[in-house]
């Protein structure tokens, strides 16, 4: 190939870290592995992940995602996914004499003792995260009495607390560095003596995924962003490939790929939220390449070894 042809080549630029994260991999192996233990069907708490091509998989594999207890006959075998619980849900699964396998994150589970503690001392809990997110309805569920949730920096600006020296603050395991950064220094200004956990709350798979995309966004003219649009992740990734000055979509199925003009584009970027499976980047990388699309995959811009062992009963 000469340089002409070089200059010319459209690229379709892959970054990495990408995809499933250490606690999507565990939730999802923690379903495969209770279908090979228990007689099905095997009941799920909401979504396993927000991920629609893993839900619909593991639907066909005899797995029934429920929304109330009350679908689970008793004696089941209930799951809960990455994003964790409240612990009132818990409880209650238990006195329906269910049986539970809690996937929850270890990370996420981190988020929820940090509240236990901080709540054991009195203090009131910002917790920085999207109201209404199943993470954040769980972890707030540690301590509903003591827990305020802020979304941005305004709300940072106007929450009110009883004592302002006993304040304590939390976080979504998936927000953005710099939003999550931007409404921490507004409670550290209205709070000088905020309580903070000893490590961010926002996880390794969060931040690697972000500075990837980042580094991303630099080469390319377009990012695409594979995943579901109710996945926090996911948002975080469309929002710093924007917040770097590039055009970037979220992709949830190849439909949506199919309607995206390319036209002039010569450089795109793929990435995928930790709750994509592979197999759709796969089949969007096949679809871009039919459309003269050559895969270039970018170095690793962070080396991740993070693995969980599966949940009790399982792992025995
Ligand atoms: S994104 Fe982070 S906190 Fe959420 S499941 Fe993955 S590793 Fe756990």
């Amino acid at each position: 190939m000469n340089a002409a042809d070089r200059i010319s080549t459209k690229l379709a630029m892959v970054a990495f870290p990408r995809g499933f994260c250490a606690g999507v991999s565990r939730a999802v192996d923690a379903v495969e592995a209770a279908l090979l233990t228990f007689p099905p069907p095997i009941y799920c708490f909401n979504e396993i992940v927000h991920n629609r091509q893993v839900v619909d998989r593991l639907t066909d594999k005899g797995v029934v995602f429920v929304h109330d207890f009350d679908e689970v006959p008793s004696g089941g075998v209930v799951l809960f996914s990455a994003h964790g619980v409240t612990p009132q849900l818990r409880d209650d699964a238990r006195q329906r004499g269910l049986t539970v396998i809690d996937a929850t994150c270890p990370f996420v589970a981190k988020v929820h003792a940090e509240v236990k503690r901080f709540a054991q001392s009195g203090y009131t809990i910002v917790l920085i995260g999207k109201r209404g997110h199943e993470e954040v309805v769980g972890v707030a569920g540690e301590a509903p009495e003591h827990v305020i949730v802020v979304e941005d920096a305004g709300e940072a600006r106007a929450v009110g607390v009883p004592d302002p020296s006993r304040v304590a603050v939390v976080m979504q395991t998936t927000l953005s560095q710099s939003e999550a950064g931007q409404v921490l220094g507004v409670l550290r200004d209205r709070f000088p003596s905020l309580k903070t956990p000893p490590n961010s709350d926002i996880c390794y798979a969060t931040t690697n995924r972000q500075e990837a995309v980042r580094q991303l966004s630099e080469k390319v003219e377009r990012v695409l962003v594979l995943g579901a649009r109710n996945s926090a992740n996911t948002n975080r990734l469309v929002e710093v490939a924007r917040n770097a000055g590039t055009a970037a979509e979220l992709l949830p199925d190849m439909d949506s790929l199919a309607a995206i003009d390319f036209d002039g584009v010569k450089r795109v970027g793929v990435t995928a939220g930790a709750s994509t499976p592979e197999s759709f980047l796969d089949a969007v990388m096949a679809a871009l390449a039919e459309r003269g699309f050559e895969p270039t995959h970018l170095p690793p811009v962070a080396e991740e070894s993070v693995t969980f062992t599966l949940p009790q009963p399982l792992c025995r």
